[in-house]
């Protein structure tokens, strides 16, 4: 439960900050990527979206093969926003799943395999200029 601790909008009102507030135009910039990765990385948490079953509108589980309601096959929907499937069954998944819910297939690594932040040791992405979590400067300009 390594998020457990988080409160969803702690680390992003600090990336709001450096957006609104830093005079290095490149770390603005950097740190507005950076956010929309966070919010990904926070997943259902921070995201409010729900996806829709797209025949019948009915709200649908990643978990599922088949909408509950009108039993559209959930695997072939478009959804409005990018949803990553599993490399190896092609169903959605979700970014919290360690493991796919429709074939069991492996998705992440274990957690020794996660880098992370040198000042509070929270795990982060590689692509990270600055630590979400504590402000830290991950990356600094050459
Ligand atoms: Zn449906
Ligand atoms: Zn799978
Ligand atoms: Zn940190």
């Amino acid at each position: 439960m390594e998020t457990s601790a988080l409160q969803g909008g702690e680390e992003v009102s600090l990336l709001n900050q450096t957006i609104e507030y830093d005079p290095d135009e490149i770390l603005r910039r950097e740190a507005m990527i950076t956010l929309e990765k966070v919010k990904k990385a926070l997943g259902t948490k921070f995201s409010t979206f729900v996806p829709l079953c797209t025949s019948c509108n009915s709200p649908i589980d990643l978990g599922w093969n088949f909408c509950t309601n009108c039993g559209a096959e959930i695997k072939n929907m478009k959804f409005e926003e990018e949803i990553a499937k599993c490399p190896n069954c092609n169903n959605y998944i979700s970014d919290s799943w360690k493991h796919c819910a429709h074939c069991g297939a492996k998705l992440k690594e274990e957690e020794e395999a996660v880098l992370r932040c040198p000042n509070c040791k929270r795990p982060i992405q590689p692509e990270w200029i600055i630590c979400p979590y504590c402000g830290y400067r991950l990356k600094r300009k050459p």
